[in-house]
């Protein structure tokens, strides 16, 4: 896909009927060193300052300590021992080709 200039973006905006965005979070300063400082720098696609790097790992922390993850955590593994392994694939063996 070409590089539209912003002329071209603002006549395509236009022509499909879309509104930019006034300004919003883009215009204000952020503000460093707290956790919404931190997802104004995401928001703007830019890399964290060590304040706001601290203060998104410190919300992280506390989210985490608070027992709120997202993810469950994954079910434990199941490891076969030996003789149900020789066995599964003894199984495996003798039900194929034949
Ligand atoms: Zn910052």
């Amino acid at each position: 896909m070409p590089e539209l200039t912003d002329a071209q973006l603002t006549q395509l905006i236009k022509d499909i009927g879309l509104k930019r965005p006034r300004g919003g979070s883009e215009r204000k300063p952020i503000n460093h060193g707290t956790f919404r400082g931190a997802r104004q720098h995401r928001y703007r696609k830019e890399p964290l300052c060590q304040p706001c790097q601290n203060a998104e790992n410190a919300y992280q922390r506390e989210r985490n300590a608070k027992g709120l993850r997202k993810k469950a955590a994954p079910k434990p593994k199941v490891y076969l021992t030996e003789e149900e392994w020789q066995a599964r694939v003894a199984a495996r063996q003798s039900g194929g080709a034949q």
